[in-house]
C-alpha cells in the first residue's frame, strides 16, 4: 500500500509511522553519544544506560522491579524481540495462540520457529474475549499465547478481567505469554494499560515487549526490548545473539533520554495530541458514513465501509488510493482463520499531523458525491 500511495501521490494512512519527528532532546542525546565515542558494539543485552532507564520506567509505570542485567534484553525493534522470543522459546510443532487481526510478523515468525499458530478471532466492533472459545484452542501441544494490548489494528485495550482469564488458562495449561505492549503509552479516555506481567500467575511466565518507535515517535530507530524472568530472557538472548548480536549503541542513549522525558510531561503531551487525532478521525469517518470502532489505545482505527461499496477490502483500498488519493490498509491480510471478517474493514493510521488528517478527510469527502 505504501508503494501504491507513492505511485498515486496519496496521503499515506496505511503504514503506521508518524509524519512528525520525535522530541529534539533525543536527537541531542544520540549526537552527544556519537561525539563521545559510543560507536562500537553495544553489549548483547543492551547498554546499561538503557537497561537501567527501562527498569526505572517499568517501576514507575507498572510497579514491577526488574534487574537491568537479568530481566531485560534490548533488540532491533520489537520485531526482533518477538523473533528472538519465539525462536528461543518454541520447538517445532509447538502450538501458539494468536489473536486475529494480528500484527503481521507473528505468523511468519511462528513459521520460522516451526511452530503452528491457532487463531482467536476478535470480532468487530466489540472485540470481546470469550473464555470458552479461547480455551477450546488449547490442547497438549499448546506452548504459548501472544497477546497484544493495546491492540493493533483494533485499538482494543484488554481489561483486567480479560487478563485474568488469560492468566487462569496460562497457569492451568502451563503456557508462556508473550505480551506485545508497544502501544502502552498511546491510550484514550479512561483506558489504563495493565501489563499482564503484573498478575501473580503470569509474572514468571510472561515476556513483555516494548518499542521506542511508538512511544517516542522514532519508528525508524528500530529500538525495542523484552522484559521478563531470567530464564525467558536467557532463551530470547540465545536467539538474539545470532540474529543481530546487539542494537545500535548511540540510539540507546537517545531512547534512555526519551524514557526519562516521559516523566517530564511528554506522556501527557503525547496523550492529548493523540486524543485530538483520534477524535478528528472518528468524527469524520462516522460523518462520511463509515461504521467505526472506538479505539481505546494504539494509533489505528478500523472502519466498516459496507455502506460505500459491495466490493472487498482490497478493491476498496485500491479505489481510495486511485480515486481519492488516500492510502489505507485492507485488513483481510491481518486474518488467517476468518479473513471474511476483514473483507469489510479498512485500517487507517492516525499517527499524523492534524493538518495531514484534515487533508485526507477533505479528499475522502468525494466519497459522498
Ligand atoms: N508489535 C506491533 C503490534 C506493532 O504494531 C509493531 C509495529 N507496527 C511492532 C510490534 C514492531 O515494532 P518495531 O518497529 O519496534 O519493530
Amino acid at each position: 500500500m505504501t508503494q501504491l500511495a507513492n505511485e498515486t501521490d496519496s496521503i499515506n494512512l496505511a503504514q503506521g509511522f508518524p509524519d512528525f519527528d520525535g522530541p529534539e532532546v533525543l536527537m541531542e542525546a544520540v549526537h552527544e553519544a556519537m561525539r563521545s565515542g559510543e560507536n562500537q558494539y553495544a553489549p548483547c543485552r543492551g547498554h546499561a544506560v538503557l537497561t537501567e532507564a527501562i527498569a526505572e520506567n517499568r517501576r514507575l509505570t507498572q510497579g514491577v522491579v526488574l534487574d537491568p542485567k537479568e530481566n531485560i534484553l534490548v533488540t532491533n525493534g520489537a520485531t526482533e524481540a518477538l523473533a528472538s522470543a519465539l525462536l528461543g522459546l518454541l520447538n517445532p510443532h509447538d502450538e501458539v495462540i494468536v489473536f486475529e487481526p494480528f500484527y503481521d510478523s507473528y505468523v511468519p515468525i511462528c513459521a520460522l520457529a516451526g511452530a503452528v499458530p491457532r487463531y482467536y478471532t476478535l470480532r468487530f466492533p466489540d472485540f470481546e474475549l470469550d473464555e470458552d472459545r479461547f480455551s477450546s484452542l488449547i490442547n497438549g501441544r499448546t506452548r504459548m499465547v501472544i497477546l497484544n494490548s493495546p491492540h493493533n489494528p483494533t485499538g482494543k485495550v484488554f481489561s483486567l478481567e480479560e487478563l485474568k482469564v488469560i492468566e487462569r488458562l496460562c497457569v492451568q495449561h502451563d503456557l508462556i505469554l508473550v505480551s506485545d505492549e508497544v502501544y502502552e503509552e498511546i491510550l484514550f479516555d479512561q483506558a489504563r494499560h495493565i501489563s499482564p506481567s503484573v498478575l501473580e500467575g503470569l509474572a514468571d511466565r510472561t515476556l513483555a515487549i516494548s518499542s521506542a518507535g511508538k512511544t517516542l515517535s522514532v519508528t525508524g530507530w528500530k529500538v525495542g526490548w523484552a522484559m521478563g524472568p531470567a530464564p525467558l530472557i536467557a532463551a530470547a538472548e540465545a536467539a538474539h545473539q545470532f540474529l543481530t548480536f546487539s542494537t545500535a549503541r548511540p540510539l540507546q542513549f537517545g531512547v534512555a533520554r526519551g524514557l526519562a522525558l516521559l516523566e517530564e510531561g511528554y506522556r501527557e503531551i503525547l496523550r492529548s495530541e493523540y486524543t485530538a487525532r483520534r477524535d478528528c478521525m472518528m468524527e469524520a469517518l462516522a460523518e462520511l458514513g463509515f461504521k467505526v470502532s472506538r479505539p481505546q489505545g494504539s494509533y489505528f482505527i478500523l472502519a466498516d465501509f459496507k455502506d460505500h461499496s459491495e466490493g472487498d477490502d482490497r478493491a476498496f483500498a485500491k479505489h481510495l488510493a486511485k480515486s481519492h488519493r488516500v492510502a489505507v490498509i485492507p485488513t483481510s491480510a491481518f486474518y488467517q482463520a476468518c479473513p471474511e471478517e476483514g473483507r469489510r474493514l479498512i485500517r487507517l493510521s492516525f499517527c499524523k499531523e492534524l493538518s495531514t488528517l484534515r487533508d485526507a478527510i477533505e479528499r475522502l469527502r468525494g466519497l459522498r458525491s
